[in-house]
Order: C-alpha cells, then structure tokens, then sequence
C-alpha cells in the first residue's frame, strides 16, 4: 500500500538551490510571525508551514560535485554571518593564474579577464557547503529526507501535486523482494524541482508542458574531476589554475581547473563540452591526457587520488533557461539552467534563484493562493534581481564557441564590450548529440581510439592517471546489483543495426564510469552489457546519446556516488 505525506512546500534534490530556497523560506516565515506576534504586522501566522526536502543521495551531500570556486554573494544575502555560524568557506582565493597549454608547454596570459578574476571568492568543496545550509536548514525545522528519489511527478489534470518517491527492495525483474516496500507520494501545494542538471522530473516536465517552447537548445559540458592529497607546501591554500588548449585543442570546448583547498587538497578538473563531433570522443581519457601535461603531472608527483567524480554542466545559459513556472511546480537551479558559463561559476546563482522561488512562495503562502499566476511571481523577481543581470550579459557567451576557441575568444571579446551582445542579440545554436558525425563523414571506418591515434596511444600509469574503473572505485560509487537497471535504453535494435555502423556506439567512449560495453565485436554479434552499479549519475549518457534513447532514471534511494568533499 502506497503512502502519502502532505507538505505545504516540497523542495526535490537537495544541492545549494533547493538548501537555500528551504532556508530563505523559514526565515520570511519567521520573521513574519516575529512581527504578527509584535503587532508590527496583520495576519495569520505560517509557522505551522511544512517544508520538505528529498534528496536521491545517501546523504544529503552524497551526490554534491562542484569545482568549485563560491562567490558568497548569495550566501551573503541569505545568512550574513554565515563566517561566525562556521560556514566551510575556509580558502579564500589568494592567486589566479590562466594557461594556454601547448602539448608539452605552458603560455600563462598575461592578464586575467575580469570576469575570470577570483578576488573575494573562495575555494570551496560543494559537499561541505551542502552539508553545513543543511545543518541550517534542519535548525530552522526544514525536514530533510536522504535517500528518496523523485522518480514521478503526480498531477491533477494540468496541475503538479507532488512527486512520487522510488520504491525500495524490487529485484532486478522489477518484483518485489521481502523488503520491498512502495515509495511514499509526496504531495504538496508547491513543487520546487532543484534536481541538478539534466533531472528526470525536470526533463519529463518539460517535455510534456513544452516549457522549453522558443527557447534555445540546451547545451552541456561533463566535468570530470579527481580529488588529491598533495604532499605538504607544493601550492598555496587559494591558488586557482584555469588551463585552456591541449588536449581539447581548437574544437572541443572546456579546459582544465586546478583549485587549492587547505589540507594540502588539490581538486583536479577538466571540463569537455558535449557538443563534439568525433562519436570516439573520451572525456575521461582526454582527462588523463591533460594530466600527464607536465605543468599538472609536476604538481600531481608523490601526490595520492583520494576521491573521484563527474557531474553535467547546463552551459546553454540565459536562452536555454526554460520557462521556470508551471501549475504548482517552480524550476530552479542547475535545472533551470542558472550557470554563469564565462566566470565558471553557478551555485551563487542557483542559490539565488532557490531564495527567489522562496520568496514567490511565501507570497502565495500569506495569500492562500498558488496559482501559476501568483507562482509567476518568481520569474518577475528574478527579472528584478542581480542575477537575470548577470545570466542577460552573458547571454552569448557559450554559443560564441560553437566554431571553435579563437572565434570564442573574438565573439567574447566582443561581447563583454557590448554588454553581452557580440554581433547579433542571440546566438543560434543546437543541441550537443545533433553536432556529432557519423564515421562516414569522419572518414573512419570504425571509431577511433579515443584522443589517441595509432602511434600516439595513451597509456594509463595507475600513478597517475588511471582506468575508469579505478577512478570509479575512488567515487565511493556503489548500486544493489539486484534491482531494476537505471538506464532505459528505450531500443537495443538501433544501438545494434545503427549505432554501431553509424556512430560506433560512443556510448562505451562518453561514460566517464565505464557503464556501457560493447561486448562481441570480433564475431559481429554485438551485444550492449550495462554496468550500472558502476554509474556516477552524471547524465552524459542522457545528454549525448545521438539518437536521443537513453533516459536516466533514479535507481533505489541512496545509492549511486558517495562524494566527500568533492
Ligand atoms: Fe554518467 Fe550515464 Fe555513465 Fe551513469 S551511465 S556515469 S549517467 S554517462
């Protein structure tokens, strides 16, 4: 028997959007009632107001993965001594150094851009920041959930009521085991989806309410990212490394992050736009080749890998931010595409769109009313806010790339001098998976071997570069192997009388955890083994399968990654 539980308000996915649209939610709540209970304000009080949040991790911040560099400018504004309350911010930015990086050489700019510049920013670890707006949050009576899934949104006709949670013990058939028990519907007046990049409820809403009508094309880059214990004293607490070129080169988008937390820990990146054209493309083995670079192999020696992961990233900015609103539910965060790609920064702005969502709320909260129409409030505020500001100049600034980093680099020139404009009000652009090639455009006659060719084969030291296996292991990753597989790919016949003659199933290449093998090729009776205990939840596989037929669903609660300090 399935059970439901009422809130008045459920958050879905607990990242720095959802914490802190919890939080800014409390504290108009209390605040208000600290003023109806001095008379200063008419009203009925909201302190019987229910606020939930559900998050798929094991822990809450489980699943956090960031660079990440914060601009406190939204933690600022939501808890303004957030420095005595013992917010992890403890590594502000001292250094900023950018290079183009040749195969073997280092050409430092000699100026660092504005918006690249990290004065007043810290080094931060997303998990710690998740799991401290968390403790803040349950202060002011937010219930937080671990380890529930939102695998369904439930409507009435056109409206959002909630969200259904996954089921717990079905074997891997889909049946219930002895411990299997229903996934409770959570229901609430308003739906707030802070899902992180590329969610299933978000994707499913709206596919099915076309909120992306007009919009441009969203567009992603995976980032992938070790964590190292480095010996003592090889870089300073707060230096911050950006890298451009080798090995993405002139085509790939993205580049290469180095960022210096206290405790001698280095957090190692490299970003890959999922918008290349080469189906053989490797992020995973692209990474390792940036770092048998010598400027980061040199920082890496007698250093020790401590934890790994990958995350998407919504690139696609200020036209692909799908329309935020609908009956019941609010969009916000990383789904909702709020990611400033020039600075390289998005939490501040996710965790603005979270207090703005809030405040929406708590208007339709005094008002007794949640329409869409007074949900709408949202966007409006957003309209009037720091951050439609910052996410309108930069509008472009992705899309600029789209034929390659030197016209990047001329058409983001030009618009920082335009105010976001370059040469036209709005860039076109098209999804990632539409621009990849078939090997009969490449010429191949099978895919390549990923960013290697036959007589430059990249070879993996398991010092300092590894398998992805290995890397996985790292990720603390762990899935019960007897439960329905989490990845649906919809049609197996195209993966095997089209993809693989077409394409040469880059889904073996683009999976930074080593989720999907072809097995058979040496008899042409190819068959497609899915590891998904190995998955890190990064949503590359939705985002580049080329035909569009594999959806990412939530698999049991807790389990997936098991990020620390990541
Ligand atoms: Fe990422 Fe998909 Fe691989 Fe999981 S299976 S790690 S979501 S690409």
């Amino acid at each position: 028997m399935r059970e439901s539980l009422e809130f008045d308000v459920l958050f879905v996915g607990a990242g720095p959007a959802s914490l802190a649209g919890a939080y800014r939610l409390s504290q108009l709540i209390e605040e208000h009632d600290l003023a109806v209970s001095q008379g200063k304000r008419t009203g009925r009080k909201l302190k019987e107001t229910s606020i939930a949040v559900i998050e798929k991790g094991k822990e809450v911040n489980s699943h956090a993965l960031s660079g990440a560099i914060l601009d406190p400018r939204a933690l600022e504004e939501l808890i303004p001594d957030f420095a005595s309350l013992g917010a992890p911010l403890d590594t502000p930015v001292v250094k900023d150094h950018i290079y183009y990086l040749t195969q073997r050489r280092k050409l430092p700019f000699p100026l660092i851009p504005p918006p690249l510049n990290n004065h007043g920013n810290y080094v931060i670890s997303l998990g710690r920041l998740v799991g401290w707006l968390a403790q803040q949050c349950e202060q002011k009576g937010v219930n937080i959930f671990p380890g529930f899934p939102g695998v369904e949104l439930l409507f009435e006709a056109d409206r959002v009521t909630g969200v259904r949670s996954g089921d717990k013990g079905l074997d891997k058939n889909g049946k219930p085991r002895s411990n299997y028990e229903p996934g409770p519907d959570l229901l609430a007046k308003v739906t707030v989806l802070g899902e992180g990049p590329r969610g299933t409820l978000t994707k499913n809403l709206v596919q099915k309410c076309g909120l992306d009508a007009g919009r441009s094309p969203q567009v992603y880059s995976v980032g992938i990212k070790e964590l190292w214990q480095l010996p003592k004293d090889r870089l300073q607490a707060g230096t911050v490394i950006h890298t451009l070129g080798y090995p993405l080169g002139q085509k790939i988008f993205g580049g290469g992050f180095l960022y210096m937390m206290s405790g001698e820990l280095l957090d190692v990146g490299l970003v890959v736009g999922l918008e290349y054209e080469d189906p053989g493309t490797d992020p995973h083995h692209l990474f390792a080749r940036w770092k048998q670079h010598p400027l980061v192999a040199g920082l890496l020696k007698d250093g020790k890998l401590i934890g790994y992961g990958a995350k998407a990233i919504p690139e696609g900015g200020f036209y692909s931010q799908p329309r935020m609103v609908h009956d019941g539910v609010l969009i916000i965060g990383d789904s909702a595409s709020f990611l400033n790609s020039q600075r390289l920064k998005g939490i501040h702005l996710g965790m603005k769109s979270g207090m703005l969502a809030a405040e929406a709320i708590f208007e339709c909260l005094l008002a007794g009313d949640f329409s869409s129409e007074k949900l709408g409030r949202y966007v409006e505020k957003y309209e009037e806010s720091w951050a439609w500001r910052e996410m309108y100049r930069v509008r472009n600034f992705h899309q600029g790339f789209d034929s390659g980093l030197l016209a990047g680099m001329f058409h983001g020139g030009l618009q920082m001098v335009t105010g976001g404009r370059g040469l036209r009000q709005r860039y076109n652009t098209k999804t990632g998976h539409e621009r990849l090639r078939k090997m009969s455009e490449t010429g191949a006659a099978t895919v390549r071997q990923p960013t290697g060719t036959a007589t430059d084969a990249l070879r993996l030291d398991n010092v300092l570069t590894f398998d992805k296996a290995t890397d996985v292991y790292h990720s603390g990753t762990a899935h019960d192997e007897d439960q329905p597989c989490h990845l649906h790919v919809r049609d197996l016949n195209i993966c095997y009388n089209r993809c693989t003659h077409e394409f040469g199933n880059p889904c073996q290449h683009f999976c930074p955890a080593a989720v999907y093998e072809i097995l058979g090729k040496e008899s042409g009776q190819v068959q497609l083994q899915i590891n998904f205990s190995n998955c890190v939840h990064c949503k590359t596989c939705d985002i580049m399968d080329p035909y569009q037929i594999i959806d990412w669903v939530p698999p049991e609660g807790g389990d997936g990654p098991n990020y620390k300090n990541m």
